[in-house]
C-alpha cells in the first residue's frame, strides 16, 4: 500500500507517486501529452499539436507549410 496516498492499487491523482498515462503523442506547443478524446492537428513533418494550442489562423496555416504572401505584383 502507498504510505502517501492510502491506495493499495495505483496512486490518487494528488500523490507524488502517481505517473499521469503515458501519451503515444506529444503536443509541440505546450509539450504535453495528446489523449485520449482530446483534438489535435497532424502537420507534414509528422508534428501533433492540440487544436487548442493554435492562437489563430495564421498560426495554423504557417504551422501546415503554407506561406502567408503579401501581393506585390498588381499593377
Ligand atoms: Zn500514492
Ligand atoms: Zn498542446
Amino acid at each position: 500500500m502507498c504510505e502517501i496516498c492510502g491506495r493499495s492499487v495505483g496512486h490518487s491523482y494528488r500523490c507524488p507517486n502517481y505517473t499521469p498515462p503515458k501519451a503515444s503523442y506529444y503536443c509541440s506547443a505546450c509539450g504535453d501529452g495528446i489523449y485520449d478524446g482530446e483534438e489535435y492537428i497532424e502537420n507534414l513533418d509528422g508534428e501533433y499539436r492540440h487544436y487548442e494550442c493554435f492562437y489563430g489562423m495564421r498560426d495554423l496555416l504557417e504551422w501546415l507549410g503554407y506561406k502567408i504572401k503579401t501581393m506585390q505584383n498588381t499593377t
